[in-house]
Order: C-alpha cells, then sequence, then structure tokens
C-alpha cells in the first residue's frame, strides 16, 4: 500500500481536504487516464483513537482504488469534540490495485507476480483456468468469512449466477488459490529474510517460520513439493526479485537463503510427525476441535491451519483468524515503571563523547535525589545530578563507569550510574553527609577509573569488530541481536541459523584480529537521521533504533558504520586483541559469541610466566 501523510500546523498549512480529493482525482484521470464516468468518491465518517473527521474512499468501476481520512477533531467520553490544533491527512492506495486495474487481468497477482507465476505454473505445470477466474472474480468479494452466515448456500449462488456448476468452480478456484498462497508467502518470506530476520521459534522470527511452514504443507497438500523442491523454492526467489527490480531496485541473493529454507523444510519434517501426534490425541479425547484448541495447535505448536484441517479433515472455522487477531488486540503491554523524574532538568553534557581518554573533570551539583530503590540505600539521599559528566550511565549493552566525586572535603565512590530522560544519575556508595538541598549549586570534581573504561571501550569496540568479522565469514544475512560488554568479559548476539562450528569460531577470531591490527581510523561523529539512513541504510541500527533525529555515527574505516551511544577506542588497534572464548546457540536463529579484548603484552607475559 502507498501512504501519504500531511501535516497542517497552525503556523504551516500544507492542504486539506479539498485539495486532497482534487489532486487524487487529478491523478486518476492525468496521470492514469480513467474516464471520469468510472470514478466515484463516496464520503463516510471515520473515528479512532480519541480522533474523528470525514473520510472518502474512492473507488473505479466498482474497485477501491484508495481512501483518504482527515483527523479533524478530538473527541471525548461524553461524546463532545473540539477542533484539533494540528489537522492530519492519512491516504491509503492500493499499490498493487493499479497495475490490476490498468491491465484488466483476472487478478491482480497476475501482474504483480507475473515472473514469479510464470516460473511456478510452468515448473508445476498448472493451467490457470482465466474463463472462470474472470467470471468468478467480481463475485469472490461474497464469499468474505467476516461477513457470510452460510458459505455453502454463497458458493451456490454463485455458481448460479456465473452458470458454471459448483464443482467445476471450485476445481478451477483451490488450486490457482494455493498457487497465489506459495506466491504471496515465498515473496513474504524472501523480504523479510533479505532484511535480516530469521525463522525461530520467538518474536517475529516464528512469524517467518509459520509463513514459510503454510508454505510446505501447501505444496504437499497439492503434490508440488516433488515437482519444485528446495532448489524451486530458491528459484522463485530469483522471479521475485525480477518482479520486484522497478520498486526496489537490484537485489544481491545470498547463497545461504537456500540453506535457510533447507535446515527449515527438514525440521518442518521432523516435528511434523510430533505435531501430528499430539494433534490425533486431542482429537481422539475431544472428538472435534473448538476455536481454542485450535488457536493452541497454530500458535503454540505451530501447525498451520491449512496442516491442522488437512490432518483432522476438519474444515478451516470460519471465524478463526477473526477470532486470533480479536485475542491479538487484548494482549496489552504493561508500562514499565520509572522512579525518577527528571523532566524539570537540563541534559546532562556528555563529557565521554568529547575525548573518551579523559580521566579528570569538573561539574556543578544541579539536583539531589532520594533512594527509591529497594536495598540499603532507600530514603537515603546518595543520587547527584551534574550539569556535565565523564560517567558514561550503563546502555547500550555497556557497563557504567565508576570512580570517585569530590565533594567540599568529602570523597564518595560513584558505584553505579543510570541514564534517567536526559539526566545521568551518580549512585553514590553512601548518603551525602549534609543537608542534601545545601549541594545544589556546588561545585565538584571528579575521577573516572581510567582502566576499567579502556577494557569497557576495549569490548565495545570490539563488539563492532566481531560483528564486521561474523558478517564476513557467515554471510549478510548475520545481524546483531544484542550484546553486553562488561569489565571482565564481553558478549554479541548475532542472527544465524545455526550453531557455529569450531572452524568458523577461529575464522571470526582471526579476521576480528586482521582488523584489529590494520589499525584502522574509528570516527564518531552526529548526523541528521534522515541524511545518515540515506548514506548508510538501515544497518546502521544493529544496536536497535535510536531515538531522536540526531545519531551519533561510529565508523570503522572500510569495516562497519553503526548509530551507537557508546565509548569507542579511536582506532580499532587500541583494542589489543580478541580472544574468542567460545558460542553459544543462546536461541533459535540466535547465536551468542562469547570473547575478550585483552591487551596482548599482559596476556604474553602470563603465558610466558606459566612456562617459565
Ligand atoms: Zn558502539
Amino acid at each position: 500500500m502507498l501512504g501519504i501523510q500531511v501535516f497542517n500546523s497552525p503556523n504551516k498549512y500544507v492542504f486539506f481536504k479539498d485539495e486532497c480529493v482534487e489532486f487524487n482525482y487529478r491523478w486518476l484521470t492525468e496521470e492514469l487516464g480513467i474516464d471520469p464516468e468510472e470514478i466515484t468518491f463516496i464520503e463516510d465518517v471515520w473515528a479512532g483513537g480519541g480522533n474523528l473527521g470525514p473520510s472518502i474512499e474512492y473507488f473505479v468501476n466498482g474497485l477501491e482504488l484508495g481512501n483518504m481520512v482527515f483527523m479533524q477533531y478530538k473527541t471525548f467520553h461524553d461524546g463532545s469534540r473540539e477542533e484539533l490544533p494540528i489537522k492530519i491527512i492519512d491516504t491509503g492506495i492500493g499499490l498493487e490495485r493499479v497495475p490490476w486495474l490498468i491491465n484488466g487481468s483476472a487478478t491482480s497477482y497476475m501482474d504483480v507476480f507475473a515472473n514469479a507465476l510464470g516460473f511456478l505454473t510452468q515448473k508445476l505445470e498448472l493451467d490457470i483456468n482465466n474463463e472462470i477466474w474472470e467470471k468468478f472474480g467480481p463475485y469472490s468479494c461474497q464469499l468474505n468469512i467476516d461477513e457470510v452466515d452460510n458459505i455453502d448456500q454463497t458458493w451456490e449462488k454463485i455458481s448460479k449466477e456465473i452458470n458454471v456448476e459448483v464443482q467445476t468452480v471450485k476445481n478451477a478456484i483451490a488450486p490457482v488459490k494455493d498457487l497465489y498462497i506459495v506466491l504471496d508467502h515465498t515473496r513474504t518470506v524472501f523480504m523479510i529474510v533479505y532484511d535480516g530476520s530469521l525463522p525461530s521459534n520467538v518474536g517475529g522470527g516464528s512469524n517467518v517460520r509459520n509463513i514459510l511452514r503454510r508454505v510446505f504443507a501447501i505444496l504437499h497438500k497439492n503434490k508440488w513439493f516433488e515437482k519444485l523442491g528446495v532448489d524451486g523454492i530458491f528459484e522463485l526467489f530469483k522471479f521475485h526479485t525480477k518482479d520486484l527490480k522497478d520498486i526496489y531496485g537490484d537485489f544481491n541473493i545470498h547463497p545461504n537463503m537456500k540453506e535457510v529454507i533447507q535446515l527449515e523444510y527438514d525440521k518442518w519434517l521432523s516435528t511434523d510427525k510430533e505435531q501430528k501426534d499430539k494433534l490425533d490425541k486431542l482429537i481422539k479425547k475431544k472428538g472435534n476441535l473448538s476455536i481454542d484448541d485450535w488457536i493452541i495447535a497454530m500458535q503454540s505448536w505451530g501447525i498451520p491451519a491449512d496442516r491442522i484441517s488437512e490432518l483432522s479433515k476438519i474444515p478451516i472455522p470460519g471465524n478463526l483468524y477473526y477470532e486470533i487477531s480479536q485475542r491479538a488486540e487484548r494482549v496489552v503491554k504493561a508500562t514499565e515503571q520509572i522512579l525518577y523524574d527528571t523532566t524539570h532538568l537540563p541534559e546532562t553534557e556528555a563529557l565521554y563523547y568529547q575525548d573518551s581518554h579523559e580521566s579528570e573533570f569538573k561539574a556543578k551539583i544541579i539536583e539531589v535525589f532520594v533512594n527509591l530503590e529497594e536495598g540499603k540505600f532507600k530514603n537515603t539521599h546518595n543520587i547527584v545530578i551534574l550539569d556535565q559528566s565523564l560517567y558514561y550511565p550503563t546502555s547500550g549493552g555497556q557497563s557504567n563507569d565508576t570512580g570517585v566525586l569530590r565533594i567540599g572535603d568529602e570523597v564518595y565512590n560513584v558505584i553505579n550510574v543510570e541514564r534517567v530522560g536526559k539526566c545521568n544519575l551518580h549512585i553514590l556508595d553512601r548518603p551525602l553527609v549534609e543537608e542534601p538541598r545545601s549541594y545544589i549549586g556546588k561545585e565538584v570534581s571528579g575521577t573516572i577509573d581510567l582502566k576499567r573504561r579502556f577494557q569497557l571501550m576495549s569490548h565495545h569496540t570490539g563488539t563492532h569488530i566481531v560483528f564486521a568479522a561474523a558478517r564476513r565469514v557467515l554471510g549478510p544475512h548475520v545481524w546483531q541481536n544484542g550484546a553486553k560488554k562488561t569489565e571482565d568479559m564481553a558478549h554479541l548476539d548475532i542472527t544465524h541459523y545455526k550453531g557455529l562450528t569450531f572452524e568458523e569460531e577461529e575464522a571470526i577470531e582471526r579476521e576480528a584480529n586482521r582488523i584489529i591490527m590494520s589499525g584502522l581510523n574509528i570516527s564518531k561523529y552526529f548526523l541528521d537521521k534522515a541524511e545518515a539512513e540515506k548514506k548508510f541504510g538501515f544497518t546502521l541500527y544493529q544496536g536497535g533504533v535510536v531515538p531522536g533525529n540526531n545519531l551519533r555515527i561510529v565508523q570503522i574505516e572500510n569495516t562497519d558504520v553503526e548509530a551507537c551511544c557508546g565509548t569507542h577506542h579511536d582506532r580499532t588497534s587500541e583494542v589489543g586483541w580478541i580472544k574468542m572464548i567460545k558460542s553459544q546457540r543462546i536461541s533459535d536463529g540466535i547465536v551468542r559469541l562469547y570473547y575478550v579484548g585483552v591487551r596482548i603484552l599482559n596476556f604474553i607475559f602470563l603465558v610466558c610466566k606459566s612456562i617459565r
């Protein structure tokens, strides 16, 4: 779908309803050359999320092509409303419907998947009966399972209307419908895997797995798998890239994608038997399957609905997908509780970004907090906020700095530093001795533990290096999934579809050390978000999406570019040496690499000492 949003603020009017309708009308008639007589605009009221306004849908010969929503009012529980200061237009246009409409094909799939469809029909030796599709097409919307009471009666009615025997229609439609599902689902899997996700049993990866399993189930049901195989699915990806080329440009399909599909297929075959036994047992016990049983079998056991239907010989309930979406909406995420309010304070100036090798600084106390966390400091004043600080707070998987703060004649150890809102909270090893408010405005001097900082920087810079090395050794499908850098050790989680061999671990370690020994320059600078994304692409966000419109870029010369807020060395050689400890498959599709960054001389001294 194409989406266009327009924001009209009180001091900047862009355009609203009248102009928006006119622009869409002119696009339809002048650009697409559609006869005005064939166009219908229908106005209705749209309400959602506490907003209200007109909405206009437009149709060409009955086919909805787009809609425009105009958020004009804010609504209240008592039914009253007031004008919104910022009026918003949200337009959606069916991208795949446009070529369908212009070409007048029997289905949109014929235009959108032209190359992939050609390959698949030839490979599977299928003949699409376009004559029946063209007759059936205009009535197909009547089979929307959310809206019909009796699906069999509706089929009968359609069959009478088009004057073709019910079974003949069904026989012509069923395999083609499955073919279209295969096209749609394989394209989805291809795009998701290309973008860096892998099938797994958790999070978004489980969607990839379920979609792929539905493809396997449909291929098996129709006895198509023998003709296509994993090689054929991989080949189909290449035809998808041809169909997408005009929108996305060229793709470089990585050969690893074939291995991903093969492993998933093998896994599906081996779990299929297990799943079948579970399902048999359930059907035997219950006689039939309730909606809850369907949902458990799909979501907890990972069996696609088509496969459940095939194994149980029970048709898919008409309200199944509606029920699943309803239940998903009911799951509300609990909001994280924030203990300290820093909204009234200015942002802590981050001195650690100016020179990451500096250890001494001066600052002013701007706020003192009472400790609210459970423990021995609860209800004491041992938290200070400074106008500027060299102390890096725990964030982005990197542990905080420690050190001392000198306040007047007293010396306090800084045992923890946390980031809350825009401020860094310095947690001291004992409560402040005098009346808390008397500290506001006082000058302090601080010294951070530079040895610890250096080790943390080595581990953090090492994360970028090990990641770049893993991507070079294993392939471009590798994304960072998480990382932790403490003083003693670091680990990096990467996406990969199987465990690593010893040889692969060794190759990553060798490549990482080659990068270190090359002494590559590491530049750190701020860049406008839009510009950064345009220049480097979304691979910037290895450590997750960074909020704000200004990104801190960490760039290792010809090796790695990421948006990152941690502390890093200035050259890769400062890391010294990376020693890989081990790798571990921590969940489906995620491999954790444990490593230490060490000063190579220290290590050699230790080894020499042990063999003397
Ligand atoms: Zn970093």
